[in-house]
């Protein structure tokens, strides 16, 4: 968008909007004017598309607070309405003083002037991205969902609603309720303008009986009171990849807001949440699994069936395990993105019995009797012989 673009080309018209129309009066009229132009509304019509890009263009600027404000300076400064009653020479002969005709398509004034202006407005305002009056791509949606453990684990197919604005499905758009339509507005014939003259000069202004639609809704849609959208409500499917981790985040493409002019659509981008399992947790692509042992079990060994995602496994605990020991059932973790599995780890823990019936403590002490090696030689080692058998 160059200064030469705002000189040249009367937004507010384009829209139909008065020069100090609220941004909400602004966003209607595009609205309207966008549905109306649409080109999927008209095939093969290039006077409709060119429309339809002279009013997104509009609206692109409009819409943006300093954008506006810089494209009315501009004006204010440079003439754009402000030709209309100053500009020496007159009118070239016509109703509507049409800017282009002064600084051409292509011709070599265009050029000059563009270039004249083109560094009045640097400085962080016009270094911004290009606003493209073209098709354009849909915004970007971020979702989530919750997932349960073995969703994860499997993959899954998951529902996720998502809302947004959409054309209202009551009058499909046309503002109109089901069974009337709009009529053309008597007032400006469907132009949305009307002319007016003053002085040696004629302009247009927009229609005020149609609000500068060309058109007029004698019976609103109930749904969308006429403005022919509505918010409303997708499910699309999600699938879900098998092994999938708490906090990542999934792309689908071409499910974000739908593009503007043709363009492609955003894509939609869900935050997955898993659930804990009530018996295994994750490292990465491994599942990882806590197995209480006696201490007899942990002592003597022995082999103990553990459960896994899918059946369950054998796994022997060697005599003399220590509590917290670590052993690996390979494959036997998740499914891993591009093949393979993780493994199960599994880890034992000495549970330490709270009660003992009679017949166990004195068991116990038996073997505490026989068993009168120390634990802990170092631990002892490091106490000085004067504090040994103070407690
Ligand atoms: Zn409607
Ligand atoms: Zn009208």
């Amino acid at each position: 968008m160059s200064t030469k673009d705002y000189l040249e080309k009367d937004y507010y018209k384009a829209l139909g909007v008065a020069k100090d129309a609220s941004s909400a009066d602004i966003k209607k009229a595009y609205r309207k004017l966008a549905r109306e132009l649409h080109p999927d509304k008209n095939p093969g019509n290039a006077d409709a598309e060119a429309k339809f890009k002279d009013v997104s263009e509009a609206y692109d600027v409009l819409s943006d607070d300093s954008r506006r404000k810089e494209y009315d300076e501009a004006r204010a400064l440079f003439g754009g309405g402000g030709f209309r009653g100053g500009f020496p020479g007159g009118a070239p002969g016509g109703s509507t003083f049409d800017m282009s005709d002064l600084f051409g398509g292509a011709g070599a004034g265009a050029g000059g002037l563009g270039d004249i202006f083109g560094g009045l407005f640097t400085g962080g305002t016009t270094t911004r991205r290009q606003r493209n009056v073209g098709p354009t791509r849909g915004a970007d949606v971020e979702s989530s969902i919750r997932l349960g453990f073995d969703e994860a684990v499997h993959g899954a197919m998951l529902p996720l609603q998502l809302s947004g604005p959409g054309t209202c499905r009551t009058c499909h758009g046309s503002g109109a309720r089901p069974g009337t339509s709009p009529h053309v507005c008597p007032t400006c014939g469907g132009s949305g303008f009307v002319s007016r003259n003053q002085g040696a000069f004629g302009f247009s202004e927009p229609c005020r009986d149609c609000r500068g639609t060309g058109q007029i809704i004698d019976d609103p849609c109930p749904d969308c009171q006429g403005s022919g959208v509505t918010v409303q409500t997708r499910t699309i499917n999600v699938r879900i990849p098998s092994g999938v981790r708490d906090g990542a985040r999934l792309r689908i493409p071409g499910k974000g807001m739908p593009g503007a002019r043709g363009g492609p659509a955003g894509d939609l981008f869900v935050t997955v949440h898993v659930g804990a399992h009530e018996l295994f947790g994750r490292k990465g692509d491994n599942l990882t699994l806590t197995v209480p042992i006696t201490y007899a079990e942990a002592t003597l060994g022995t082999t103990l069936r553990v459960p896994t995602l899918d059946g369950s496994v054998a796994l022997k605990v060697p005599a003399g395990t220590a509590s917290g020991r670590t052993s690996r059932v390979r494959g036997r973790g998740i499914d891993k993105r591009g093949g393979g599995n993780g493994d199960l780890l599994v880890t034992v823990e000495v549970a330490v019995p709270q009660k003992l019936n009679a017949e166990a403590r004195e068991a116990l002490e038996k073997y505490a009797a026989a068993q009168a090696d120390d634990p802990r030689p170092q631990i002892t080692a490091a106490i000085r012989p004067t504090e040994k058998n103070h407690g």
